[in-house]
């Protein structure tokens, strides 16, 4: 059987730990396949999508700038990114027809779900790619209430907007007292990345039940979950985020459903 061939594609890519990942399943299942990392200009992006179907790739993942650049070349998408506006993850399909699919949604909420208790009030942090993947998992998960808080309160106004009822904006300033009655807390801006910025908020009007989870997964542990934890708050990293998003990837192009154990988080952290 031929090598089936996929990768990330981005810019920059070099970072990403999707290859690390994906090479980790494809040894565990015995399957003759390779994921590679290539870096990606936007503007070369569509020659690049035309090349998957004639270098013969199953696919690719797509990472920051391309999630949204891509959407004017694909034959079609999931529900998921038609109703979130972005792909993370292509399917080349017979004949070279690209299918786009979001699985960022379904990785943050499977990330979530084993220490999730209530779906009444969620904050988000953000009004970017990531913000709108789990705005959107988050609405789906049945929660009533969802603000979103950003610096550029236009941006967080027109995601508001755009999913409707459940989601309203709040100013930056007023990030500290949204988390009044919040059954979640998100974080899905760059903020505490290690070497960047950090989050400044103020967990105190959190309720004690309340779940905190970061999707900045470098370092693991941010001052966010470090403080969450210090209040005693339960909390989730964002690198099962990562891990799970990978999971309907993996399938898709390589035809077996890989099962989270564990294992790969100690791979991925080593
Ligand atoms: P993005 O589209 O560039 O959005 C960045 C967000 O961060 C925007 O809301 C931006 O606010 C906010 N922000 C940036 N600098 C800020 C600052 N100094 N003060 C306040 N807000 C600031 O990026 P993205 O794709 O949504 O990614 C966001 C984060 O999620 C990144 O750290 C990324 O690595 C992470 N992520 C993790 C996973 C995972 O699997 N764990 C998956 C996807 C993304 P403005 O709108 O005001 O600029």
């Amino acid at each position: 059987m031929a090598t089936i061939k996929a990768c990330v594609i981005g810019w920059p890519v070099a970072h990403s730990l999707s290859p690390k990942l994906h090479g980790f399943w494809l040894a565990r299942y015995g399957i003759e396949g390779t994921y590679g990392a290539w870096p990606v200009q936007p503007d070369v992006l569509a020659e690049a999508m035309r090349r998957l179907h004639t270098e013969g790739y199953a696919g690719c993942n797509l990472t920051l700038p391309h999630k949204e650049l891509v959407l004017p070349m694909l034959a079609s998408m999931d529900k998921a990114a038609e109703a979130i506006g972005a792909a993370n993850t292509i399917v080349v399909r017979q004949g070279g027809a690209l299918h786009g699919m979001n699985t960022d949604a379904y990785g943050f909420m499977e990330n979530i779900r084993p220490a999730l208790s209530q779906t009444g009030k969620a904050v988000v942090l953000g009004a970017g790619g990531a913000a709108r993947a789990a705005i959107w998992a988050l609405a789906q998960a049945g929660f009533g209430e969802i603000v979103i808080v950003n610096r550029t309160q236009e941006k967080a106004q027109a995601m508001a907007k755009y999913f409707g009822a459940e989601c309203r904006a709040e100013a930056w300033d007023a990030r500290h007292t949204a988390l009044a009655g919040a059954d979640l807390l998100a974080n899905a801006t760059n903020l505490g990345l290690a070497g960047g910025e950090p989050l400044d908020i103020d967990l105190a009007a959190l309720p004690p039940g309340a779940l905190v989870t970061d999707m900045v997964y470098a370092p693991l542990e941010t001052k966010l979950l470090a403080d969450a934890k210090a209040r005693g708050l339960r909390t989730v990293d964002g690198l099962g985020m990562l891990i799970h998003q990978a999971v309907p990837a993996f399938e898709a192009w390589f035809g077996v459903r890989p099962q989270v154990t564990g294992e790969e988080r100690a791979w991925l952290v080593a």
